[in-house]
């Protein structure tokens, strides 16, 4: 089992965000083991009140072309990263089969879960990977474990740590803030779970704005990947 209060011992590099900018702290690696997180800030670091609800032109998530097969082009690389992100590793996707990443909603109220399984519906839609919500993690699976945290959260919202062998993801945990998601309209709560679950599948902040893998979202935040991430991932992924 993942320890949940992983982020505070053997002082791990931290991905935080503050205010309205996150700020990404870059880690050392140091070989096996490693313990990271992820976030994403909370409502454009407005949390008491702020822009509620309503924004026009966002909300209802679009269809996105994805890739027909997970087959990387030669020298296909990730586009449109954040360089002030430091990456997470990938999973060992076994050949010839697509990734199963599990993520278990045991820990979670209702609203939450039901928002992992959208989440897992939407990034599903890649040819090259199965992310499912389930109660428990299989043994064995590639497990990604979610919890939820009701104590102040630095401006955060979500926030993702791993372990990893040095080369590949080995178990994740992704932390929900309540406070702040509790305010969070439900396009900005799902926002903040697709980005995180995002992070879990491989994936690291993208530089244009509006996408729900950039550093910052809110509720006004499209939570349907574009289409560069799904072409990331067979970059990641592809044979
Ligand atoms: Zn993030």
């Amino acid at each position: 089992m993942m320890d949940g209060s992983g982020s505070n011992h053997g002082m791990p590099a931290v991905r935080r965000c503050s205010g309205t900018i996150r700020t990404s702290l870059a880690g050392a690696a140091f070989g096996c083991a490693l313990l990271l997180t992820a976030c994403t800030p909370s409502d454009q670091g407005n949390p008491s009140g702020g822009p509620t609800r309503g924004s026009p032109g966002t909300g209802v998530p679009s269809p996105v072309q994805t890739p027909g097969a997970c087959v990387a082009a030669a020298g296909a690389t990730v586009q449109d990263i954040d360089p002030e992100d430091s990456p997470v590793p990938p999973w060992n996707k076994p050949a010839g089969q697509e990734l199963m990443v599990e993520f278990s909603t045991s820990q979670l109220s209702a609203r939450y879960a039901g928002f992992v399984s959208e989440a897992a519906a939407i990034w599903s839609e890649s040819p090259c990977l199965n992310a499912v919500a389930v109660q428990a993690c299989s043994t064995g699976s590639n497990c990604v474990l979610l919890q939820e945290d009701a104590s102040r959260s630095r401006n955060t919202d979500g926030e993702m740590e791993w372990e990893d062998s040095g080369d590949y993801m080995e178990s994740a945990t992704i932390t929900l803030f309540t406070r702040p998601l509790d305010r969070a309209t439900d396009n900005g709560a799902l926002a903040t779970i697709v980005h995180e679950m995002g992070h879990a599948l491989g994936l690291d902040h993208r530089l244009a704005r509006t996408d729900v893998m950039n550093s910052v979202t809110d509720n006004t935040t499209n939570p349907t990947p574009d289409a560069v991430n799904f072409s990331n991932l067979v970059a990641i992924y592809g044979s």
